[in-house]
């Protein structure tokens, strides 16, 4: 979910960099967190904590598969829309990939969606829509244009992707469930992999160190 301040006032569009298919780092922003509280139902909890857990199993996937991973948050702290991007932009050669849960009055409402800004976005957001699909049961409600800060402001490829609905009964329980949660991760991730290196890219793994994950919590005071 993303309040009614996520789009914010109009900029000139930012120039991005089309890295979507060399991009060796990846920044897992987990939505929300702090004072934020995201989506909160009873059924899923709430959203920031939601969304923290799958954003640290992607970047362990990540990881795994030898991409370079910065999140944006690895705590339950408030982080400004701005000083997401920031972090973002900061990096050398990446893409940006933004975790969140959904919400809607309607309970019955639910299923998947991704949302991307630049041009350069589009295909890494179909690919992250699709593999989710590949869960059992799961609802297309399909790749969308927004105007999300997160998104907009990006300088390289970015996404954002609504990982069900905490209002729905099933799927939030689902997101209460960390074993459901790792699945979610591992479709996510997976779709990244296979956007930088092709499908069957999670088993060609080259000889790089495993200690490269940064965070911009542990680099300060
Ligand atoms: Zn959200």
């Amino acid at each position: 979910m993303l309040g009614a301040c996520a789009t914010g006032p109009r900029f000139e569009e930012v120039a991005t960099k089309d890295t979507s298919r060399t991009f060796d780092t990846v920044v897992v922003d987990a939505g929300h967190g702090g004072k934020d509280n995201g989506a909160y139902r009873k059924f899923g909890g709430a959203e920031k904590i939601a969304t923290l857990d799958v954003a640290s199993r992607v970047s362990r996937k990540l990881r795994g598969a030898h991409l370079h991973t910065v999140m944006t948050r690895n705590s339950d702290v408030f982080i400004p829309l701005e000083e997401r991007v920031s972090i973002e932009n900061a990096q050398k050669n990446a893409i940006f990939v933004s975790i969140h849960f959904n919400d809607s009055r309607r309970r019955g409402i639910r299923g998947f969606e991704t949302y991307y800004h630049s041009a350069s976005s589009i295909g890494l957001a179909n690919r992250i829509q699709a593999k989710l699909m590949t869960l059992p049961r799961s609802a297309n409600r399909g790749v969308h244009h927004a105007n999300f800060r997160v998104l907009r402001l990006a300088r390289y490829p970015a996404v954002l992707v609504e990982c069900g609905f905490l209002s729905n009964p099933r799927e939030g329980g689902e997101a209460r469930d960390s074993d459901y949660r790792d699945e979610l991760a591992d479709r996510i991730a997976d779709a990244i992999i296979e956007q930088r290196h092709g499908e069957g890219g999670r088993t060609a793994k080259n000889e790089q160190s495993s200690e490269n994950v940064t965070s911009p919590f542990l680099n300060r005071d």
